[in-house]
């Protein structure tokens, strides 16, 4: 998987490829899917959602550029997967997921594995987690039609905010980064995520 769909496609960071290669991601799904965990797409993970294919898992990692000391807010924790490696290169993630099911299994798999560093709450992610803010990175892991304000605020200064831009059927990728003059601008490829429900997303 690390070969093939990551050190092939260009993702580049050894810190992100060796977290890739460490995680193990069959246990983010459910056992009758374990055989297809490393497959090159996404996968169905209950209650309408899914786990991310590996290669976006990685493209969102890298473009975070995550250092030990910082602190990540992940909105749509799902599985749990991209958690568990941002939770391997940070200090602290705070990740929010709006489906009870889903955070409650999440929680489990990610104490399994002893992260400890990891704190989930079930909500509205557009909202973002205003205790703990400023963050370093904000990774949103499902996509809208337009930036969530709460998010920006939350933003630290250097901060980069990665998310999926675009209608229902495909979305860009885009990194916003928190400079003195504002907020830069980078498209970082074509992708298609499940919706982000909520107060600053599509309406719930
Ligand atoms: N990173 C996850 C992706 C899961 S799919 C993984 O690889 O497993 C996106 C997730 O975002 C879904 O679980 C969905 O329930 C959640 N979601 C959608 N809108 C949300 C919101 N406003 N706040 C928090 N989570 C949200």
């Amino acid at each position: 998987m690390v070969q093939e769909q990551l050190v092939n496609r260009g993702i580049k960071d050894p810190q992100v490829l060796q977290a890739m290669g460490k995680v193990p991601r069959h246990l983010f799904v459910e056992s009758a899917l374990a055989d297809r965990a490393h497959d090159d797409e996404p996968l169905p993970i209950g209650e309408r959602q899914t786990i991310s294919q590996p290669y976006m898992v990685a493209l969102m990692t890298e473009a975070a550029e995550l250092r030990g000391e910082q602190k990540v807010l992940e909105v749509g924790t799902g599985s749990g997967y991209q958690t568990a490696i941002l939770a391997g290169l940070c200090l602290n993630v705070f990740s929010i997921e709006k489906i009870h099911a889903l955070a409650v299994k999440a929680r489990a798999v990610l104490d399994g594995l002893s992260y400890y560093n990891v704190a989930i709450h079930i909500g509205d992610g557009t909202l973002g987690w205003s205790e703990h803010a400023p963050f370093d990175a904000i990774l949103v892991t499902a996509g809208t039609p337009e930036l969530p304000r709460p998010l920006i605020g939350q933003l630290a200064s250097g901060g980069r905010l990665i998310i999926p831009l675009g209608d229902e059927r495909s979305q860009v990728l885009k990194r916003f980064r928190r400079t003195a003059s504002g907020l830069e601008e980078e498209g970082l490829g074509d992708c298609r995520f499940v919706k982000l429900l909520g107060r600053y997303g599509w309406p719930d």
